[in-house]
Formats: C-alpha cells, sequence, structure tokens
C-alpha cells in the first residue's frame, strides 16, 4: 500500500481557510463581496466582539437556490466563472470559490437564503461539518452568521489581537467596500452601535463624508484623466490637508480595492514637493481598465494584481494629479501654495 493519500475535503478546507481566513475582517470582505456579487442594494453587517464572538451579514441579493445551497459549500464552487476565458475576464469580486468552505471549516456557520420565488433554505455548518439543512422562510436574500471563529483552530485563535485592532482591521475593509460600491447601502454595527451607514444613492462623496467627516471632503477636489488604456477619476484633498499614514491613499481597480505600492508612489510624486516629508494625502483613486490587462488571480485575498501596462497608468496618475495642482481656479481662496 503507497503512502500517499488525498486529504478529506473537511482538512483541505481548513488548510485553504489558512490562507484565505486569517482573521475575523478577512471574513467580513468575503462575505460581504459576496452580497454586492448578488446584486444587493442593502448589506448589513452586525458584529460581537469585533467578530470574534459573531459576525452576521445579511444582504437582499439574488440568493441562493435550494439545489445549490451544499455545492455553494464545496471548495471551488463558483457560480460566477465558468471557463479560462472567464478568468481573464473577472468583473465579479469573487472567483476562487473558496470563501464560503473555508469560512465554514474553521467557524460555526449558519445561513439562510432565498431567491424569493419558492421557500429558502436554511443549512447550519460546525468545523466544516453539515449538520442540517432544512426549508427556511422565503426573504429573497442572504443572511449568514458566522460564530466562534477559529474555535477549531487554537493556533490561530492565539494569534489574535485585541478587539481595538481586529475592530479596526474590520472598518478599514468596510469602508474601503462602502467607498467602491456607493451605489450599496452598507451599514455596520459593533455590538450595538452603529459605525458606518451609507445610503446607497451612488454619491461617493456621501461615503466619503460618513467615513472621513464633512470637513474632510470640504476640501477634496475631484480628478479625472485618460490615457488610452486607462481611465482614472477620483478625490484627492488640497496639498494642505496631510495625514500621518499611507492608509488614506485607496486606489481600486474596475471597482477592485487593491494595494499597490507603485501606484500609491506615484500618487505622492504627483503631489511632488507640496507634501511636508512623512504627509501623505487622502485619496480615493478609481481605475477603470480592460480586464484583460489586469491579473487578480495573484493571491487568495484578491487585493494584490499584476498589471500589463503598469508604466503608463502610473504616469497618467501623476501627470493628473500635477495638473490639477497647477490650475490655480481649482483651488478655493485661501489656499497659499508653500
Ligand atoms: P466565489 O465568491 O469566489 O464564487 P464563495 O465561496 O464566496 O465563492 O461563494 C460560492 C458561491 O455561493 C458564489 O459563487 C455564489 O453563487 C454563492 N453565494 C455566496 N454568497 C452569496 C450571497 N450572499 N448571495 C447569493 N449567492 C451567494
Ligand atoms: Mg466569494
Amino acid at each position: 500500500m503507497g503512502k500517499i493519500k488525498q486529504l478529506d475535503d473537511a482538512l483541505s478546507n481548513k488548510i485553504a481557510a489558512g490562507e484565505v481566513v486569517e482573521r475575523p475582517a478577512s471574513v467580513v470582505k468575503e462575505l460581504v463581496e459576496n452580497s454586492i456579487d448578488a446584486g444587493s442594494t442593502i448589506v448589513e453587517i452586525d458584529l460581537e466582539e469585533a467578530g470574534m464572538a459573531k459576525i452576521r451579514i445579511t444582504d437582499n441579493g439574488g440568493g441562493i437556490e435550494e439545489e445549490d445551497v451544499l455545492i455553494a459549500f464545496q471548495r471551488h464552487a463558483t457560480s460566477k466563472i465558468k471557463n479560462e476565458n472567464d478568468l481573464f475576464r473577472i468583473r465579479t469580486l469573487g472567483f476562487r470559490g473558496e470563501a464560503l468552505p473555508s469560512i465554514a471549516s474553521v467557524s460555526r456557520l449558519e445561513m439562510k437564503t432565498s431567491t424569493g420565488e419558492t421557500a429558502g433554505t436554511r443549512i447550519m455548518i460546525e468545523g466544516g461539518k453539515v449538520e442540517t439543512v432544512e426549508k427556511a422562510d422565503s426573504r429573497k436574500g442572504t443572511d449568514i452568521t458566522v460564530s466562534d471563529l477559529f474555535f477549531n483552530t487554537p493556533a490561530r485563535l492565539k494569534y489574535m489581537k485585541t478587539i481595538h485592532t481586529e475592530l479596526g482591521n474590520i472598518t478599514d475593509v468596510v469602508n474601503r467596500l462602502a467607498l467602491s460600491h456607493p451605489e450599496v447601502s452598507i451599514r455596520l454595527v459593533h455590538n450595538g452601535r452603529r459605525l458606518l451607514y451609507t445610503t446607497g444613492n451612488g454619491d461617493v462623496r456621501q461615503v466619503l463624508a460618513a467615513i472621513y467627516g464633512m470637513n474632510m471632503v470640504k476640501n477634496m477636489i475631484a480628478i479625472s484623466g485618460e490615457s488610452l488604456d486607462y481611465k482614472i477619476n477620483g478625490w484627492i484633498t488640497l496639498p494642505e490637508i496631510t495625514r500621518a499614514s499611507r492608509n488614506y491613499i485607496s486606489t481600486m481597480i474596475n471597482g477592485r480595492f487593491i494595494k499597490n505600492y507603485p501606484l500609491s508612489k506615484a500618487i505622492q510624486e504627483g503631489y511632488h514637493t507640496l507634501l511636508p516629508i512623512g504627509r501623505f494625502p487622502l485619496v480615493l483613486l478609481d481605475i477603470q481598465m480592460d480586464p484583460l490587462l489586469v491579473d487578480v488571480n495573484v493571491h487568495p485575498s484578491k487585493m494584490e494584481v499584476r498589471l500589463s501596462k503598469e508604466q503608463e497608468l502610473n504616469q497618467l496618475v501623476t501627470e493628473t494629479i500635477k495638473s490639477t495642482f497647477k490650475t490655480k481656479e481649482l483651488i478655493p481662496t485661501g489656499f497659499t501654495a508653500p
């Protein structure tokens, strides 16, 4: 008898979870992305103890048909791509089919979902093991509760930071999702306290105001630019309004938040010497491009991307910001260039 054996599903999902579900914020990110992909206009996020005790996400999206519910929790099961061709033209936030099985393998999960046409389905899974599947009410949408995250992975549980840190990570994730989807009303509640409410009316300035405050938004100006392969749009602060951290620079490509150091550098370059050393602007930059030119399949968290014409984009960004500051009319009175 040979020694090499295929791992069973529960175990391989748990291993995958190590990459996809690093902390409560990753669960929130994956589930809210699913809600957005499902066409929801309202997504409610209700947390207890920074998501360590409970994460509940309720949406009014398309829901999952009864016959698909169990399949949705299988590894690499997705409704978002079908073939290799689709992989290079990704328009949804998800596509790897890993989130649900991973999350379910390291928590106690309950999901109620319905397409609104027939009775809904309720499923309960504990540490990857399906405990219950039954009929449920038929409100269109999905309602997922993830409790006791990492109860069966003690090493990961130990690695969790304070409530304060974990909650900070979650609000970062939720803020970004709200900024990239102003057409979706995002509501975040922690231990009964409301932390964010966006109306979903599509006005990104309102989302910026909900997150950073109206005063900040008053000091932001719109930018837009275009090159052969890219279109950029965004809001940036005047050079006099700075932050001590690069964290306030948010960049997204085709509606997906990404982390890209050269891009963040290109933004700062646009301000050139207008920024004091060690200070950073608050920026929201939205890049639209042909999905063929960007590879989002770099890391399970889908935050890193590879761009095939990076130079062109970075130049466009720098030049767009530079020329904005050169156009004096755009700068309100009271502002004096250093
Ligand atoms: P992916 O998002 O990469 O497809 P997931 O494991 O996150 O993989 O989800 C698996 C599938 O379950 C999705 O493709 C989708 O069809 C379905 N699904 C998950 N969450 C929702 C939701 N909130 N509303 C409707 N369908 C959902
Ligand atoms: Mg997903």
